[in-house]
């Protein structure tokens, strides 16, 4: 993930986005071929749908490649797989099984994150009660 300049190649463009939209990039790519004007500023993920923004782009090239994009709110990020909209703390849009994936994954993290604090927060309770024994 890193910020490009200009025109993304293909490649670059996947590298964005989840393997599962790769076909999507692709296809938007063989597109491109026909519309050499057409520059891709910048290829993300937001609120679980593939961004796609570009440069130079004409009315038709827009309503050849706004249906393939639109694929992507129900295309799994992950595998490609039908899929929809998910509430993973961040919105993905992922197949059941990836979304099951994320919600063991999530549960996994945030109970790791309470130990975290529990421990931090009896590191400072040890140090404070010694610095007060000290006094
Ligand atoms: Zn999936």
């Amino acid at each position: 993930m890193g910020y490009v300049q200009g025109d993304y190649t293909l490649q670059e463009a996947q590298e964005q986005v989840g393997k599962g939209w790769h076909g999507l990039l692709y296809e938007l790519y063989m597109l491109r071929q026909f519309y050499p004007s057409v520059k891709v500023a910048q290829v993300k993920e937001k609120f679980g749908d593939l961004r796609f923004y570009v440069d130079g782009a004409t009315e038709e090239w827009y309503n050849k490649a706004t249906p393939i994009i639109d694929r992507s709110m129900n295309t799994c990020e992950e595998c490609g797989r039908p899929g929809k909209i998910r509430p993973t703390g961040w919105v993905m849009t992922l197949c059941s099984r990836h979304y099951l994936r994320m919600l063991l994954f999530n549960k996994y993290v945030r109970r790791n994150k309470v130990r975290q604090i529990k421990s931090t927060l009896r590191r400072r309770q040890n140090a404070n009660s010694r610095n007060s024994q000290r006094r």
